[in-house]
């Protein structure tokens, strides 16, 4: 029997959890997903497909994936979560707010 299987048995779902996480590193390594292709969040690659275990252009391995619409892509996170149990998703929200910030600290200098 499958793990998705029994996941679904389980019924599991998604609850989301606050990590305190090293930003420097989960930007090295984010596919932010939009609505209907991915960017790369350390190099800014466009149009990276969902399913890419690592970036085409700069090679960085895709730990975290960030759905701009959780909601629009529920039943791809499920999918992805049988299929790549290492994927951990991120909030977008969180993820550009944190971004904008460090942005505009680095302006400020
Ligand atoms: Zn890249």
């Amino acid at each position: 029997m499958s793990l998705c299987y029994n996941a679904r048995l389980m019924s599991k779902q998604f609850i989301r959890v606050y990590r305190n996480l090293f930003f420097d590193e989960v930007k090295q390594h984010t596919l932010e997903y939009g609505a209907l292709s991915g960017v790369c969040s350390k190099c800014k690659e466009f149009n990276v497909k969902l399913d890419a275990l690592k970036c085409p252009q700069c090679n960085t391995p895709f730990k975290y994936i960030a759905f701009q619409n959780v909601r629009e892509h529920l039943p791809k996170m499920i999918r992805i979560s049988c299929e790549r149990p290492e994927v951990q998703f991120i909030d977008y929200q969180d993820f550009k707010r944190i971004e904008g910030e460090q942005k505009a600290r680095s302006i400020l200098g």
